[in-house]
């Protein structure tokens, strides 16, 4: 179980958790230890010394038998910490499920009620319990009980609120269940680590909450040991025989380190936050592994940005993710490439590489170069990635909305973002970023710069985006869907606005998209990915008018086309595989129509066809045409 393999890692919480399993073992088995009665008073033997011939732990000021007091002190005093806890934790959750899950009036009730109860000093609340109610174990329990549901409550309400706005609480509500069974099958047992974590950091709470209740005489009442009432009874012969109050005293002190040591363990072994390792930092650039560097290819010198057999794998526990498995690509000054494929196909992967901005953990660079003017970028030292970052090589991603902070206005944004690496006056980054807003076409800039974020509408927040791509200067940009949330009009004005920026600029474009309309529109050449590896790469206009690998022509069926007639849409069959389990072969094989098992065999390589183009298939559409 994962759980215990989280708990065993925290060295503390393991102590604990092994200190604890004795103590509750040694309390199960005190019935059935040759102990001495604990009740049995002999005055002849008082404050005997413990190692001495009364006992191990000698005996108390009535001459009983200190060991088995402390056996059976324990076991009462850890029952009735644990069954308080219990208690508490099943009411105070009942409450807080039921005020968090309604809401509104009944939220209001139930929690000012428990505000009330939360008003007073706990302590004073439980001696004005075990008052009203009468001294005695029972009653102590039910004030240790009582004074700790508030606590519960708030903790579960605050959850629950935050569980019972989730669509999937909705759709259980859609689909007909009854307010009991969305209760219990929906929001409890998202709550329930949340109830044991709130328990275990408690329960040694609630053990001194009743000791000390024990300890003034309104707990466990005399001949009955527990560890507060014997602590109480040696108070007065604490300084002439100090063994009878070390005894239990060390015995509590133990047991809460014990439960508070294993409580932190579970509760950061519960937190679900910890396990999806949302806490773990990653890296400031992504991990390398690689054993060896391809060189530079002498064909691409011109190009600005190459790509070279780049492996990126994603290591998850015993998995190995193989998102970008071996993809060679180049881009000039003032090309724009498209990169083409299926969700999942490894695009935003391949480009997250580029800069070492794939997460790591869990992602991992196995192999290969990216030469950026020459100079490799793949394990470059953080400072120098750090410096064309942003600068040199600049990104845009799918959704403006978050990356843009929401709580600044676009321009400090943009001035951060010149200011970064260009260190000038604010109010020259100030002028610089209304000129940049001006290139994106985004009127009356001198207005707009002052706007926040959701001031914008979607395509003015792309533009935002370009405009902080392009603020200082760079000569490679990486655009990862950039106009896939936005519709058909704006996105062609993003289209032909990325357009013009290369051509007076001379910016090298690298576009990713699963849109061969935009593709068309806007790239001279295309990549086609399919399993984190290009399939076929060429000119667009040649691949779009004579696909070579059957993946492609697939896609391109797919594709409505406006005035075109009627025509079957094709979906393509099957789903892309996993990439932690790439079939032999051809990735591709199990979903194309004329796979044969020659496909399913070797390794299939990326082989030229014809002028700039090349097909990762042994059996490629245009085998005739591509000859001439
Ligand atoms: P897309 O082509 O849609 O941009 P991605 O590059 O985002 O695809 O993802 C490529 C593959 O990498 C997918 O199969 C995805 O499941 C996998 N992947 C991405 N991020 C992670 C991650 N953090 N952990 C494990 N696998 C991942
Ligand atoms: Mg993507």
């Amino acid at each position: 179980m994962s759980f215990l393999r989280l708990l065993s890692r925290n060295r503390l919480a393991l102590a604990g958790l092994v200190v604890m399993a004795l103590v509750v073992v040694l309390a199960l088995i005190t019935p059935l230890l040759p102990l001495a009665d604990p009740d049995v008073t002999n005055t002849a033997d008082r404050f005997k010394r413990p190692l001495g011939d009364a006992g191990l732990l000698g005996t108390d000021h009535l001459g009983r038998d200190l060991l088995s007091r402390l056996l059976w002190g324990t076991r009462l005093s850890l029952a009735v910490g644990v069954a308080a806890a219990l208690i508490a934790a099943t009411i105070g959750a009942a409450i807080g499920i039921v005020a968090g899950f309604y809401g509104g009036r009944t939220d209001n009730i139930i929690m000012r009620g428990v505000d009330m109860l939360m008003a007073f000093p706990y302590i004073l609340l439980a001696l004005a319990i075990v008052a009203a109610l009468g001294p005695g174990l029972l009653n102590a329990l039910i004030a240790v009980a009582a004074v700790n549901i508030p606590f519960f409550a708030r903790n579960i309400r605050g959850v629950t609120v935050s569980i019972a706005h989730k669509e999937f609480v909705d759709a259980a509500r859609l689909s007909g269940m009854g307010d009991v069974r969305i209760i219990v099958t929906e929001v409890l047992p998202n709550v329930i680590p949340v109830i044991v974590i709130a328990m275990s950091t408690t329960i040694g709470w609630m053990i001194l909450e009743t000791a000390g209740l024990s300890f003034l005489g309104l707990g466990s009442q005399p001949p009955q040991a527990d560890l507060g009432s014997m602590l109480g009874e040696a108070r007065s012969a604490l300084i002439t025989n100090p063994h009878t109050s070390v005894v239990p005293g060390a015995m509590i002190l133990v047991i809460v380190m014990a439960i508070n040591l294993l409580g932190d363990g579970v509760r950061d072994a519960l937190d679900p936050r910890l396990k999806s390792g949302a806490l773990s930092r990653p890296m400031p650039a992504t991990l390398v592994r690689r054993d060896s560097v391809p060189p530079q290819p002498r064909t691409e010198d011109e190009a600005i940005l190459a790509l070279r057999d780049l492996k990126t794998e994603f290591h998850v526990k015993n998995r190995v993710y193989k998102a970008v498995g071996g993809v060679d690509l180049h881009v000039r000054p003032g090309e724009c490439l498209g990169i083409i494929g299926e969700s999942g196909s490894g695009k935003s992967v391949t480009a997250l590489s580029v800069m070492g901005l794939v997460a790591s953990p869990p992602g991992v660079i196995t192999g290969g170069a990216v030469y950026f003017e020459g100079q490799d970028l793949i394990g470059a030292p953080y400072e120098t990635l750090r410096r064309l970052r942003g600068n040199r090589v600049a990104y845009i991603f799918q959704d403006p909305l978050a990356t843009l902070h929401p709580l600044y206005t676009v321009g400090e944004q943009l001035i951060e973002a010149v200011r970064a690496h260009h260190p000038t006056s604010r109010d020259e980054a100030r002028t610089h970023a209304i000129d940049l807003l001006k290139s994106v076409r985004i009127p009356n800039a001198e207005t707009r710069i002052d706007s926040y974020p959701h001031e914008l509408s979607g395509g003015m927040r792309q533009r935002v985006g370009i405009a902080m791509a392009l603020a200082n200067d760079p000569e490679v940009i990486i655009a990862d869907e950039p106009t896939t949330a936005l519709d058909v009009t704006v996105q062609a004005q993003i289209l032909s606005l990325l357009d013009d920026l290369r051509r007076e600029r001379g910016l090298a474009i690298v576009f990713i998209t699963h849109d061969f309309g935009v593709v068309a529109q806007l790239c001279d050449r295309v990549a086609v990915m399919y399993a984190g590896r290009i399939v076929e790469e060429g000119p667009t206009a040649a691949i779009l008018g004579a696909p070579a690998h059957p993946y492609t022509a697939r896609l391109m069926a797919c594709v409505p086309e406006l005035g075109g007639g009627r025509r079957e849409l094709a979906a393509i069959p099957g789903l892309p595989p996993v990439v932690d389990n790439l079939p032999q072969g051809c990735a591709f094989a199990d979903r194309c129509h004329k796979a044969t098992d020659a496909c399913r065999e070797g390794e299939v390589t990326l082989v030229p066809k014809g002028p700039d183009r090349a097909v990762r298939c042994i059996d490629p559409e245009i085998a005739t045409e591509a000859a001439q």
